[in-house]
């Protein structure tokens, strides 16, 4: 117990989930926060029932109240798919509702590894964290598609307000295929360097930007040239007195090049490319729960999230009554994410040291040989290690910052 609570001074938007992390996120609220902090939420449930008895109107809600209190904090959601309709009796297929906040909120997300000591990289060279700066706007992620049925031609037009239409020939079709329409904009694109180079410059790491501009010259290659643009104009001079690299090279070369690294940059991609190369990382850091994920919109909007799913397997287990080893690090951070932004904005110097000791507290745990199952193959051999259950291990976290905030005056 603690004798004061300390005041979170303006609202968060918390934004609840499905399936085990609907049921870790509870614990983790009830143990390691509320007891803690006198704290205003609005609460929005994007669980599936709710998505679906809303027609999904609670996402684009929850994505206002992101824009009206800035900090919001998501918990991981059902995408839905055909087993999805019948196991939730659906109305629809509903989109994915991370696709639509970022797609309102538009922005950077970055993904950076929870290291913690005894837990080593599987990759023997990575000395330091490796972040991905990935593009939440556009590209496959707000496309159109065509399923073919036969022959016939696949074209691309575009139609100015004013002049002629552009019309380009995909594929002339001899039976059937499949086509696709994808767009970015340079606005977005541009915010997307901006934030790029800012990250970079706060955590004082070089900014390595990749994507395929040899095969797509107008594509991607855009996004080079206003990369290029962004940093000539703007950084270019913070970079250099900062003695900071800004590094273009092609995705391949990019990749065979990260595993051969030390760590310690910002690793910039576009929105498939992130999707991807952000699990194939939070996996080689250890574990998908060993990752932090924020979105940060060009408006000054940040949504802290966990960058794995719902762990629908675990929480199979969890309903018929048998206790699960999954790990709520990510969740934890999210929170702590949200909350040390919070108490940065507010100008509340106790939230960020909360939010610090709750990390330290988390990491600590682990490093002492407390951890859950995923982490267990992992990490170093040592005779303290211990497999708990998440209850179990969020109440070993308890007990750390517990001694933490009892360290302080
Ligand atoms: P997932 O939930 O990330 O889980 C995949 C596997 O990774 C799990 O089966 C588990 O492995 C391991 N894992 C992930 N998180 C873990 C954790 N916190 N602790 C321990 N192990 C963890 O991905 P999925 O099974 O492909 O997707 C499930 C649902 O999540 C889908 O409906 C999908 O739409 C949704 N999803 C949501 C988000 C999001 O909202 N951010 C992101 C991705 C997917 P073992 O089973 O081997 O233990
Ligand atoms: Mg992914």
């Amino acid at each position: 117990m603690v004798e004061k609570k300390i005041d979170v001074k303006n609202t968060i938007v918390e934004i609840d989930g499905d399936e085990m992390t609907r049921v870790m996120w509870k614990w983790v609220k009830d143990e390691l926060l509320f007891p803690y902090l006198n704290m205003k939420v609005e609460y929005y449930d994007l669980g599936l029932p709710k998505r679906d008895e809303t027609d999904d109107k609670i996402t684009m809600e929850a994505a206002n109240a992101i824009k009206k209190h800035i900090v919001g904090v998501k918990c991981a959601t059902i995408t839905p798919d055909k087993k999805r309709i019948s196991e939730y009796k659906l109305k629809q297929e509903w989109k994915s509702p991370n696709a639509t906040l970022r797609a309102a909120l538009d922005g950077t997300i970055f993904r950076g590894p929870i290291l913690v000591k005894n837990v080593p990289p599987a990759i023997r060279t990575w000395k330091k964290p490796i972040y991905i700066g990935r593009h939440a706007y556009g590209d496959v992620y707000k496309n159109q598609e065509i399923r073919v049925p036969g022959p016939g031609k696949g074209e691309i037009v575009f139609r100015p307000e004013k002049g002629d239409p552009v019309v380009l020939t995909i594929q002339d079709f001899k039976g059937p295929g499949i086509l696709q329409g994808i767009h970015n904009t340079d606005a977005s694109i541009k915010s997307f360097a901006k934030a790029s180079f800012l990250f970079a410059l706060d955590r004082k790491m070089p900014l390595w930007f990749s994507t395929k501009d040899t095969i797509s010259k107008t594509y991607d290659g855009t996004f080079r040239a206003l990369f290029q643009e962004v940093y000539d104009k703007e950084f270019k001079k913070q970079f250099e007195d900062a003695k900071l690299e800004y590094f273009y090279t092609l995705i391949d070369d990019a990749v065979a090049r990260i595993i051969k690294s030390e760590g310690g940059m910002l690793w910039s991609i576009k929105n498939y490319d992130g999707d991807v190369m952000s699990d194939m990382l939070g996996s080689a850091f250890g574990s998908l729960a060993m990752m932090t994920s924020v979105l940060v919109s060009p408006s000054g909007y940040f949504e802290y999230e966990a960058a794995h799913g719902t762990v629908q397997k675990h929480y199979y287990k969890h309903q018929k009554g048998e206790k699960t080893s999954t790990n709520p690090m990510a969740l934890i951070f999210a929170w702590t994410g949200g909350l040390r932004k919070r108490g940065e904005l507010d100008n509340t110097p106790d939230v960020v040291d909360f939010a610090n000791k709750l990390d330290a507290a988390s990491i600590e745990t682990i490093e002492s040989g407390i951890m859950t199952k995923d982490l267990e193959q992992w990490a170093n051999p040592s005779k303290s290690n211990k497999v708990v259950m998440s209850q179990d291990f969020i109440a070993a976290i308890k007990k750390n910052l517990d001694n933490k905030l009892k360290g302080k005056k």
